[in-house]
């Protein structure tokens, strides 16, 4: 009763209750058995009979959540109280993964987590591996997304990334035959403990309908009537900084019906039709599309893009409302980036908002957006370009259409003031595409209508300039800039190779974990043997874990003291598993010839997704496990060359490869890949590159030195030089090694059940010109192939170069990428929300 009533007394501005909260919540390990049974009983009302390892997952991951909530609320409470600029990281996708071990890992809780499980008699790898992935993205610019997060919130800037939440992330791959299958990727399934659902914090989205002109005091505004309504409603994920400084926010939109808001411009129809309304409202967020650098100009994509746009927007106006009462203050509250084109529609979003519904003037509003954007390309595929069909916008979005017109005018005046005679960069330039048919080019709306534009790697950035986007960097060179990407070291150093890093930390401390540059430090015992050797043997180690891994999954045995040549990402026709292939394909059919050569024994692991409508890639795919069908299994071969397929890779799956592999390979076309992030996750866990001069393998050929990576191939500016004359056929003709290769698979070698299944591939490289230039770089990967091999057979020597990859990969770390972006693009400042947090309002 006296306590009751002391609490009463004291009770704190709500403003508080965080403080009070948190003080409550113990971290140490009888703290978290605590909780831990608390969540088991009190939440999920299960018992040590009925519990399942999902509810044991589930429990923990609430007791690990009650213990980032309170500085959750802090980071927030600080960014608002200190008014600060804002970083809005708009993106399509967010390829996060597990979420516990990384915020168990950043709370600095791991032991405390491991050893309160070990209590329960629980294991805590096996438990943290019960969570299944978040697979909201597809490759590479979804998990960079993810890496950035994790970035911004260490160096305790205030981001926060919007996307959208969809019900079915990327499809889980199965092989059926050979065959990729999907199966829908039902992740939510067992709900989430990670995210908080904020229905409070919806926001109505308009589409269809037309644009009506009301003229107030002579002046022109404009209205969006006749509309349908749906409603975005927000979900929030903590995003943990390492040490958990600052706990930063992902929002993610999930669509909603509007039948319970009122609108006297939507005339509902009859009772089926509203609810046929409700079905249609809630597939908006319902499943990713699968594509990876290829635009597919779908309808429902576009929707999804301006629902996830118009949402975050509105929440960025209104939250700048509150804590400002100037709008010429928003480029200094606010900045929205756009990654990729997928937000470009950002743009005309501010612009209406501004105009529409805060009466600014268009000067103004322009000024404003264009002070407060930047956007991000992640591509030159001319096949991944967005041009959205004037008609499908004029339906959908048809104030946002007028909108971009209207800047398209005023810009198109604007370059043929500079250039008066010259038509034809009038007509390239424009945001809208006449032939083949009208469309809009998002890439020039984001170009045109933001303040930076870059590239995510030197080259990337550099071809970007020169060719894509010449005319723009001609008339606007002041906004074109790069920012190589990088990748968090929490995740794919310390929580993705345990032993590696705590040898790390042995040696040089864990002052690396957040200051990348500092595995410098690990040069010094270049020298040092026994020290090579426990690099080796940490390998082997992760290594076997792999062959385990494969052997239970795949049931394929495989040695663990063979060289691991990894090629996982995406399947995509320009990334070239198929040169991989042909180069396998070449190794056996000159080991048949000749048996008693004398080769490094090779395990050639691949993995990735094909977009489900992309033949090619899903027939490469089915090659791959032809070839390992008759390789894996030749007794001539006697084990010393096996193929892998390791299905449904995913981030989870990269964690436990990358730390695995002896040999990263990283063979695109030169001037296709904008960057890659794999090869850098690789290079950080000691595998060594054979790679081609594209992306950011350039850049980390610079930063280990040429001895200690295995490049080949044309360059970007030799490929497109040698395209005039290049002859694939003639490379077959007179190339017997390559000849005979592309026999064994012409001729079915391979397939002898399913005659004829390659023959699109074997005439794409001989018939239709090979186009991703497999055949010219074949020879010259074979050569690097024999320095691999070389290498491999002086183990100390080998260890050293994986040494020295890792010592010298701190420029990758993400945390460089986003101090560059705050500094050059943001111009955001960090926060440090423990000297700015509230002080607890308790009496004495
Ligand atoms: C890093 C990563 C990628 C990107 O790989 P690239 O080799 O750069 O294409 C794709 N998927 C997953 C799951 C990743 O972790």
């Amino acid at each position: 009763m006296a306590k009751a009533e002391a609490t009463a007394k004291s009770a704190p501005d709500p403003k508080d209750s965080a403080v009070l909260v948190a003080d409550q919540i113990g971290m140490d390990v009888d703290d978290l058995v605590k909780s831990f049974y608390f969540h088991l009983t009190c939440t999920l009302a299960k018992d040590e009979y009925s519990a399942t390892d999902q509810d044991r997952y589930q429990a923990l991951a609430l007791a690990v959540r009650d213990r980032l909530v309170g500085r959750w609320i802090h980071t927030q409470q600080a960014y608002h109280r200190e008014k600060v600029k804002r970083i809005c990281y708009l993106s399509l996708e967010f390829l996060i993964g597990r979420a516990m071990g990384n915020n168990v890992i950043n709370l600095l809780l791991e032991d405390k987590c491991r050893e309160a499980m070990r209590r329960l008699g629980l294991d805590w790898d096996q438990l943290r591996d019960v969570e299944v992935d978040a697979a909201l993205g597809n490759g590479g610019l979804g998990r960079l997304a993810a890496c950035f997060l994790d970035s911004m919130a260490t160096l305790r800037l205030p981001g926060i990334g919007y996307g959208i939440r969809y019900d079915y992330g990327v499809f889980k791959q199965y092989i059926e035959n050979g065959y990729q299958i999907e199966e829908p990727d039902n992740w939510l399934r067992f709900g989430n403990p990670w995210e908080v659902p904020h229905p409070e914090l919806s926001f109505i989205v308009n589409f269809e309908g037309r644009a009506e002109p009301r003229t107030v005091n002579g002046v022109t505004h404009w209205n969006w009537v006749g509309t349908r309504p749906i409603v975005g409603m927000a979900f929030d994920t903590p995003i943990v900084g390492y040490g958990a400084y600052n706990v930063n926010n992902l929002r993610l939109w999930s669509a909603r019906a509007a039948d319970e808001f009122h609108f006297t411009d939507f005339s509902r129809g009859s009772y089926v039709e509203a609810v046929e309304d409700k079905v249609m409202a809630e597939n908006l967020t319902k499943v990713l599309y699968p594509n990876d650098s290829v635009y597919a100009g779908r309808e429902l994509r576009l929707r999804q893009q301006y629902f996830f746009v118009s949402c975050s927007v509105q929440d960025i106006i209104r939250r700048f409302k509150t804590d400002n009462d100037n709008w010429l203050s928003f480029p200094d509250k606010v900045f929205i980036h756009m990654n990729d084109t997928h937000p470009a529609l950002a743009v005309a979003e501010l612009m209406r908002l501004l105009m529409d519904k805060e009466d600014l003037d268009w000067d103004m509003a322009w000024e404003l957006t264009q002070n407060s954007t930047g956007y991000t390309n992640h591509t030159l595929l001319p096949e991944a370009l967005e041009k959205w069909p004037v008609s499908m916008f004029e339906r959908l979005l048809p104030r946002h259409l007028q909108i971009i017109y209207e800047i398209n005018s005023r810009f198109i005046r604007k370059v043929a003031t500079r250039y008066p005679t010259d038509l034809d960069r009038l007509r390239r330039m424009s945001l809208i595409q006449e032939e083949p048919e009208k469309a809009v080019r998002m890439a020039h709306l984001a170009v045109v209508g933001s303040r930076s534009t870059n590239g995510v790697a030197a080259i990337h950035s550099r071809l970007l300039r020169e060719g894509l986007m010449r005319d723009f960097s001609d008339l606007y060179p002041e906004r074109f800039n790069n920012k190589t990407n990088g990748v968090t070291p929490r995740r794919w150093l310390l929580k993705a190779n345990p032993k590696l890093s705590s040898l790390i930390r042995e040696k040089i401390g864990d002052g690396w974990i957040t200051d990348l540059d500092q595995l410098r430090k690990l040069e010094a015992f270049a020298g040092d043997a026994a020290f090579c050797k426990q690099i080796h043997t940490i390998k082997q180690a992760n290594k076997a874990a792999l062959a385990d891994f494969i052997k239970n999954e795949l049931d394929i045995d495989v040695a663990p003291d063979s060289v691991f040549q990894v090629q996982v990402k995406r399947i995509h026709e320009y990334k070239r598993q198929l040169l991989q292939c042909l180069y396998i394909v070449s190794l056996y059919e000159r080991l048949k010839r000749d048996p008693s050569l004398d080769v490094v024994p090779h395990t050639f692991i691949f993995g990735g997704k094909a977009a489900p409508a992309y033949q090619m890639a899903k027939l490469i795919i089915k090659l791959i496990h032809q070839i390992a069908g008759v390789i894996n299994y030749d007794p001539a071969i006697n084990g010393r060359i096996k193929v892998v397929f390791i299905p449904d890779y995913r981030v989870s799956l990269a964690e436990k490869i990358m730390p695995a592999a002896d040999v990263s390979v990283q063979i695109s076309t030169a001037g296709m890949e904008a960057s890659g992030t794999g090869n850098m996750k690789f290079a950080m866990n000691g595998a060594l590159t054979i790679g081609t001069l594209d992306g950011a393998n350039i850049e980390i050929k610079e930063e280990v030195g040429d001895d200690n990576i295995f490049i080949f191939g044309l360059t970007a500016e030799e490929v497109e030089q040698s395209r005039p004359s290049y002859n694939a056929y003639r490379i077959y003709e007179q190339d017997d090694d390559i000849r005979r290769a592309i026999d064994l698979i012409r001729n079915d070698f391979f397939s002898l059940t399913e005659p004829g299944v390659f023959r699109p591939i074997v005439a794409n490289l001989l018939e239709h010109g090979d186009y991703y230039m497999n055949l010219a770089d074949l020879r010259s990967f074979m050569t690097a192939q024999e320095r691999v091999d070389r290498a491999y057979r002086d183990q100390q020597s080998w260890s050293r170069m994986a040494l020295l990859n890792i010592a010298r990969t701190g420029r990758f770390s993400s945390d460089r990428t986003i101090a560059e972006y705050a500094r050059d693009i943001w111009k955001v400042q960090a926060v440090d929300v423990t000297a700015t947090a509230a002080k607890p309002n308790r009496k004495a």
